[in-house]
């Protein structure tokens, strides 16, 4: 079992006198900074120069700086820019700024994993890694909650990267929903595998496939729409609230007589596995990342044109119109959360 921590367990106080750094204020960036204010710590965005978060981080009363000169005021400086910019913008920007016995923090392990950073003996490198968007992290905080986060050490010269990321962790307000311990390695691997296999790559072509057979055999889009994909939020919030079991107690016997004969005839038990357990191999070895690193250096030329083909499918165009009818901004909706 993995080691949990909760508020009690953190030490806000192992913040007081540190300048906290947060590099990028996108999802994650603008949370962190933000509930990090409000829990009464010294921070500071660091953005590129006319970037138009610069304005929009003001207003929001944080002091911003460019990435360089808030590197080299930081003592903690946590990376919050895109993954596939993030090699770069340290050796840029941060790595010449950084200070013996700073803490340098990530909020994902990609680059350290497959050492695309490779950071001084003498700084702290520390995760905190929220499981869920940065819209969450903030309007969580707002509403007195937290989105639950990872901790991983993969230095500590100081001695002090767990009391700094526990407090950092509590500052954010994630202590709220627990931390879980874990490593640079196992967060990278598991995220990166639960995102392709299940979460986005797995949930997308689900849908898409049922959508599309449902639309093939006649009937109407929009019902398409309604089945396959609308109702997915309504099944995944009570698997979320109350596991598999509130799920089939809320939906017919009729439903759950469905999930056991037909779910394994969708994903046949053996082949699925086989692909699943293939997924993960090219993520352990690095061929993934190594694809991933090629693609952005080699303009993105697939990861494009699969988003724009992605876009004239009519799964998106159905459901983009149907949704102008839906009133249901939530909380993971970044035009609606408050932030
Ligand atoms: P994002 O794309 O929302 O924001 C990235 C920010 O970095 C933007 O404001 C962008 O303008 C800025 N940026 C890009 N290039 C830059 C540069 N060269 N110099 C300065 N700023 C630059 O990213 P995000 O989703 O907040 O992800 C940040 C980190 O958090 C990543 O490591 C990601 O893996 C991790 N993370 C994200 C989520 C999530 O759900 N979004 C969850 C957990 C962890
Ligand atoms: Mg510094």
């Amino acid at each position: 079992m993995a080691n949990m921590f909760y508020e009690k367990d953190c030490d806000l106080g192992k913040l007081d006198g540190k300048k906290i750094a947060i590099i990028g204020y996108g999802s994650q960036g603008h949370a962190h900074a933000l509930n990090l204010k409000e829990s009464g710590c010294d921070v500071c965005v660091g953005l590129r120069a006319g970037s138009k978060n610069w304005a929009a981080a003001e207003k929001a009363g944080l002091q911003v700086k460019t990435v360089a000169e808030a590197a080299k005021w930081g003592d903690i400086v946590m990376i919050l820019v895109n993954d596939e910019v993030q090699a770069e913008v340290y050796k840029k920007e941060i790595a010449s700024n950084l200070e013996a016995g700073n803490t340098l923090m990530f909020a994902h392990g990609f680059n350290i994993h497959y050492k695309q950073i490779v950071p001084p003996k003498d700084v702290d490198v520390v995760m905190i890694a929220p499981k869920g968007p940065g819209h969450t992290v903030r309007s969580t905080y707002v509403n007195g909650k937290g989105v639950p986060c990872l901790i991983a050490v993969e230095q500590n010269p100081t001695g002090k990267a767990y009391d700094v990321g526990l407090a950092y962790a509590a500052g954010i307000g994630g202590a709220r929903g627990g931390v879980m311990e874990t490593t640079f390695d196992d967060e990278t691997e598991t995220d990166l595998f639960g995102e392709q296999a299940v979460l986005c790559g797995g949930v997308v072509e689900l849908m898409k496939m049922g959508f599309e057979t449902l639309v093939e055999a006649g009937y109407a889009p929009e019902n398409a729409y309604f089945e396959c994909i609308h109702e997915m939020k309504l099944i995944i919030d009570l698997i979320n609230k109350g596991g598999v079991a509130m799920m089939n107690y809320s939906i017919s016997d009729t439903a759950e007589y469905g999930e056991y004969v037909s779910g394994p005839r969708i994903l046949p038990y053996d082949e699925t596995k086989k692909n699943m357990k293939a997924v993960l191999t090219d993520i352990q070895n690095g061929k993934f990342a190594g694809k991933w690193i090629a693609e952005n250096k080699n303009g993105r030329t697939f990861f494009n044109s699969s988003r724009a083909i992605l876009a004239k499918h009519p799964m998106e165009t159905v459901g983009a119109e149907l949704r102008r009818n839906m009133l249901w901004g939530d909380d993971t909706d970044p035009d609606t959360a408050s932030n």
